[in-house]
Parts: structure tokens; C-alpha cells; sequence
């Protein structure tokens, strides 16, 4: 990665395993991520859907707790309902309950348990 920030590049789009095209958030800002294991890693491993989260410890540590929360909260926000080891992207759709209101309704719920 020196050789691209060298360039200028740290802001280039970062993309998401399982949607490449559609999940971006910039390295710059990122400080953390989720990964799945797709439907070709469980057929050829023979395991159950999983998910990692991932996070920039560099970043992430010195924040305060609400906002690790909030961090991990729109990362668990990816992962859908049936579990199925794939990701949902960011989308957003008029009308419809989009990404960003699974978030908003995550952190709601966390917040009530406080
Ligand atoms: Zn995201």
C-alpha cells in the first residue's frame, strides 16, 4: 500500500469482499470492516455461514465507547437476516427501508438497553 499513497491514492475507494463494485467507504475514514464468508468458502470448507469484523486499531481505540458501538453497529447493519454469509451493501432506495435506517434502528435498540 506505500507505493499507492505515495501516489496520492489514500483515498481511492475501498471495496467489500463480497460486493465490489457497490460497497465503498474511502481508506481515509475507515476504521472498521466486516467480512463473510461466501456460499463458495462454505461449499468448499464445509462450514456454517460466518462473519469477521474487523477493526483499525490505530483508529478505533481511541475513540470513545458510543462511537465503537455506533462502528460495530453499522458493520453488524451488513449483515442480513438469514445469515447467510454474504453482505449487504450500502444502499439506498427512496421509499424503502435502506441501509442507512438498519443502522439507525440498530443504534435505537442499543440504546434503549442503556
Ligand atoms: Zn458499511
Amino acid at each position: 500500500m506505500a507505493a499507492s499513497s505515495e501516489r496520492g491514492q489514500e483515498n481511492r475507494p475501498e471495496t467489500h469482499p463480497d460486493h465490489p463494485a457497490r460497497h465503498i467507504r474511502t481508506a481515509a475514514t475507515r476504521d472498521a470492516r466486516i467480512w463473510g464468508m461466501s456460499k463458495i468458502w462454505q461449499l468448499a470448507l464445509e462450514e456454517e455461514p460466518a462473519y469477521v469484523i474487523e477493526v483499525l486499531s490505530e483508529k478505533f481505540d481511541g475513540l470513545s465507547n458510543g462511537q465503537k458501538e455506533n462502528i460495530l453497529l453499522h458493520e453488524i447493519a451488513h449483515i442480513p437476516k438469514n445469515f447467510s454469509g454474504s453482505l449487504l451493501p450500502h444502499v439506498k432506495k427512496r421509499g424503502k427501508r435502506n441501509f442507512d435506517d438498519r443502522v439507525r434502528q440498530l443504534v435505537r435498540q442499543n440504546n434503549k438497553r442503556k
